[in-house]
């Protein structure tokens, strides 16, 4: 039995009441958290380890519901072209993966992460379909070994994509089975896999149906790109051939419900948020890539007046450049304000929540994190709060979402496991992790054709 002591620190425990505790202490013994309270409190017994927390903040790890780390090495590629166009530059790279190359992608990528302080994440991962492996496997082992606690959400795409991308039901149905079989539910629970179409043009009615069966048959959960902007809801009605809007489109198909986690939501009328909300459907949103696109964002306050569970993200690493989840807090209210000209809109409280216990929940791990509470595994993070751009912290909530940044996080534990402990990552050697991912990246650049990226 290993365990470890996190003393001296500010507790935010994000638990039902809120409970902070000002010179506090979390317990961890093994993969769960023991005690959580006031230093005073804590029972009197033997541990293996210390951690001095003295000047740090103590909060549940975040949960960044949504990111595509399959597309790392895309990072910084054609910033100024239009979402579809950008694809057209990104899809050619991954088709240049091979096993090593998707493996160590999906490495950066946990390690970007943890070190920005996300203990869960989704990675909803789109790839070619090569002989020989599973792009699946390669990413499932990839979170397996960083230790971060992960869903890879496995995209379809049925038609009017790339072929190499594509696949039929009777394909996918074989695929996520097997999958499902092997790494649903693995180590204790912390691995799990669900399932959904990339973009609904490359769906029919009944793949929707068939998808939907699918998950159901395996317990799954569905995960999905839903009305990311207002050209995406006339390319929607185009393809389905009448005036439908996606929201509508899953409610028709049985595509809505507690176990849906729609992302990237930004052009929804108020019935589709009635929809959502009668369904009790989980939100993620993702406001820095929206603007990153610059086509649009979410009102969110209807979100929230709807009582919606909404989660956040950061979508992929190569579509906002970053995988910082602070990012996200501030931009989600700032988004918010704007879009309802009220500084009351969202408040620096909700969003933090929205970032670990209610986004916890959005992804269907709220038994698991998002929470410091006696029982819960032990996912928390602590922050310096000793940095110029902190001080003075008079109110350590705003802080954390308008000053703070993922580089202000020091330690990273998951499952009970330190995995980052003053930004040194623990379970990999980061140096020749970074070393291998440039060379892959331009070996993968190369056999693309996409040459003129790599002079830049
Ligand atoms: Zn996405």
């Amino acid at each position: 039995m290993a365990t470890t002591l996190l003393r001296g620190g500010h507790v935010m425990t994000f638990d039902a009441d809120g409970h902070e505790y000002r010179d506090g202490c979390v317990l961890v013994v093994d993969d769960r958290i023991q005690f959580v309270g006031a230093c005073a409190d804590l029972p009197r017994r033997p541990v293996d380890r210390v951690l001095d927390v003295t000047g740090k903040l103590v909060m549940p790890g975040l949960v960044n519901g949504h990111s595509h780390l399959s597309m790392i090495f895309g990072r910084t590629l054609g910033p100024e072209k239009r979402l579809l166009e950008w694809l057209d530059v990104q899809m050619p790279l991954m088709e240049a993966f091979d096993e090593e190359a998707m493996y160590v992608a999906q490495m950066l990528g946990c390690l970007e992460n943890l070190k920005n302080g996300n203990t869960s994440l989704v990675e909803n991962l789109f790839s070619t379909h090569p002989d020989g492996y599973m792009p699946e496997d390669a990413a499932f082992q990839a979170i397996s070994d960083a230790g971060i606690r992960g869903t890879v959400a496995r995209a379809f795409e049925g038609r009017h994509f790339r072929p190499s991308f594509m696949e039929t039901l009777d394909q996918q149905a074989r695929r996520v089975t097997d999958l499902a079989h092997r790494w649903h539910g693995a180590g204790d629970d912390r691995l799990r896999l669900s399932i959904g179409p990339l973009l609904p043009w490359c769906m029919t009615e009944e793949m929707y149906r068939e998808t939907r069966a699918l998950a159901d048959d395996l317990d799954l959960c569905l995960h999905m790109h839903v009305a990311e902007s207002p050209e995406f809801n006339q390319l929607i009605a185009r393809h389905f051939g009448r005036e439908i809007r996606q929201v509508e489109l899953l409610h028709e198909t049985g595509c809505l419900g507690p176990d849906v986690q729609v992302a990237a939501v930004s052009d929804v009328s108020q019935r589709e948020i009635e929809l959502l909300a009668e369904t009790d459907t989980r939100v993620l949103l993702d406001p820095p890539t929206r603007l990153f696109w610059g086509t649009g964002f979410p009102a969110l306050k209807p979100f929230l007046d709807a009582g919606l569970t909404c989660g956040l993200a950061t979508n992929g690493p190569a579509a906002n450049c970053g995988q910082d989840l602070f990012e996200s807090m501030k931009y989600a209210c700032a988004t918010a304000k704007t879009a309802a000209d009220d500084p009351l809109a969202l408040s620096r409280h909700r969003v933090l929540r929205m970032a670990t216990s209610e986004g916890a929940r959005a992804i269907d791990r709220d038994h698991q994190a998002g929470r410091l509470e006696v029982g819960m595994k032990a996912d928390l993070i602590t922050v310096d709060l000793r940095q110029p751009h902190l001080s003075p912290t008079l109110d350590i909530a705003s802080a954390l979402v308008f000053s703070a940044k993922g580089t202000d996080v020091r330690e990273v534990m998951v499952d009970g496991k330190l995995l980052i402990e003053n930004r040194e990552a623990l379970f990999i050697d980061e140096g020749a992790l970074l070393r291998q991912a440039d060379v892959i990246a331009r070996r993968c650049l190369r056999d693309a054709g996409l040459h003129r990226y790599l002079h830049q």
